[in-house]
């Protein structure tokens, strides 16, 4: 489907031409119809299928059609990558419209919070804010949500996973009942089947696919014991030359530094750079910049950056360890290969990462091929397919006559068989 079919405002569709949008993706040409003619609306699909264009089509042309003033559309998302990634996309439609939005998140500057109170009190259209940051400002009064015509919770299963149900309930409190609700989330759990009951209103449902890396990743692992691990990022770039764009995510934080420095006393000219929650946002947003101009080329981030995070062109991503929620090797294998074009997502498996990634390899519905670790780097750990009974701790379990036959019999301890 071409974007002219939906019947857009002209403004609109030079803009969407502008962006190199040609046809619509999947999720586009289901949900923007819907939206169009008003419905709530609840979408279930993959990282990088086009969920942003999905809701902001709608609303611009709402705003255009309406002559709306003031802020009359409200996007919540988990992150203030994401609002600054979803504001710059905003702008690029928009161009040619006299709407106006602004990205409201929390920062380490005092400088942009009189900025974000300055787009509440005069009248910006479009905000896009994390929750934690909106309601700060709400408490303070002068943010006035009364005509909101469109509310979007984007990434609502990752604002769940972080805490941010209340926040948003809160702000619910704040907008009027009738509007317009979009939700959207790459998985569609129970948690987010509640929440949508309570915030949609007869939504028309649309859902690509279950939670799997797009169809243009190649996925592959291999076992390899922690001291192992950078010496394999060395081997991989060996046989890849060609690659100017790889991200490696790590787990934890205090990680981050070791293997930027690690990589560099491998790698002789290797541009390599850290990034993380822990800092500030302009370092991030720099570190950002320098790895989406190509500048550098590799960048080791946190799971921060899994989410919804758009840099084109990405070759490779690394999983320096497996994640620990499965839904994050989505997340982050979304990273490559995004809106068609072609990736590689390779993960390195240590031996008390095999369960959890199991786990994975169930969500995505398919074993990943498990490579064998070049043989200079000596013994690999070995695959397990079946697993030894967990080991536990059964401090409770002290009464060995009347728990004879637990200890025979498969534990099955909190979230270990989920
Ligand atoms: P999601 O939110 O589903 O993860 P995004 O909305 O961030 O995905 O889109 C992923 C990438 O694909 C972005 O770079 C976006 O500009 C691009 N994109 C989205 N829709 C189209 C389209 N119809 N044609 C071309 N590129 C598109
Ligand atoms: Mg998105």
């Amino acid at each position: 489907m071409t974007f002219e079919e939906l019947h857009i405002d002209e403004k609109l569709l030079e803009a969407i031409s502008y962006m190199k949008f040609e046809k619509a993706s999947p999720i586009q040409e289901q949900a923007i119809p819907l939206a169009l003619e008003g419905h709530d609306v609840l979408a279930c699909a993959q990282t990088g299928t086009g969920k942003t264009a999905t809701f902001l089509i709608p609303i611009l042309q709402d705003l255009i059609q309406n002559e709306a003033h003031g802020l009359t559309s409200l996007i919540i998302v988990p992150t203030r990558e994401l609002a600054i990634q979803i504001d710059q996309e905003l702008q690029g439609f928009s161009y040619f419209t006299d709407t106006t939005s602004k990205a409201v998140y929390g920062g380490d500057k005092g400088m942009d919070w009189d900025e974000q109170k300055r787009a509440f009190t005069e009248g910006t259209n479009v905000i896009i804010a994390t929750p934690g940051r909106l309601i700060a400002h709400l408490r303070l009064g002068y943010v006035n949500l009364r005509h909101i015509r469109h509310l979007v919770l984007d990434e609502a299963d990752r604002m769940l996973d972080m805490g941010f149900i209340d926040d948003i309930r809160q702000i619910l409190g704040y907008i009027p009942i009738k509007r317009q609700t979009m939700m959207f989330s790459a998985t569609m759990a129970p948690e987010i089947r509640k929440l949508a009951n309570t915030i949609l209103v007869n939504p028309k449902m649309v859902s690509i696919a279950i939670a799997k890396p797009a169809e243009g990743v190649t996925q592959s692992a291999y076992m390899a014991h922690p001291y192992q691990k950078v010496d394999l990022i060395t081997h991989i770039l060996e046989q890849n030359p060609d690659y100017d764009s790889i991200l490696i995510f790590t787990s934890t934080k205090r990680m981050i530094h070791s293997i930027v420095s690690a990589i560099k006393k491998k790698i002789r000219n290797v541009t390599a750079e850290g990034i993380s929650s822990d800092f500030e946002q302009n370092e991030r947003e720099e570190v950002l910049l320098r790895f989406k101009a190509k500048q550098t080329k590799i960048l080791v981030a946190t799971d921060v950056l899994s989410r919804g995070i758009d840099i084109k062109g990405i070759n490779l991503v690394i999983n320096f360890d497996v994640p620990k929620d499965p839904a994050d090797y989505v997340h982050r294998v979304g990273r490559t290969a995004r809106a068609d074009a072609k990736g590689e997502a390779v993960t390195f498996i240590s031996e008390s990462d095999i369960l959890r990634f199991k786990k994975i390899e169930a969500l995505i519905e398919r074993p990943v091929n498990k490579l064998p670790l070049p043989a200079e780097l000596g013994e690999a750990p070995v695959w397990k397919d079946v697993l030894p009974k967990p080991q536990r701790n059964h401090k409770k379990r002290n009464n060995h006559s009347r728990h004879k036959h637990f200890h025979h019999g498969k534990p099955k301890g909190k979230g270990e068989n989920k």
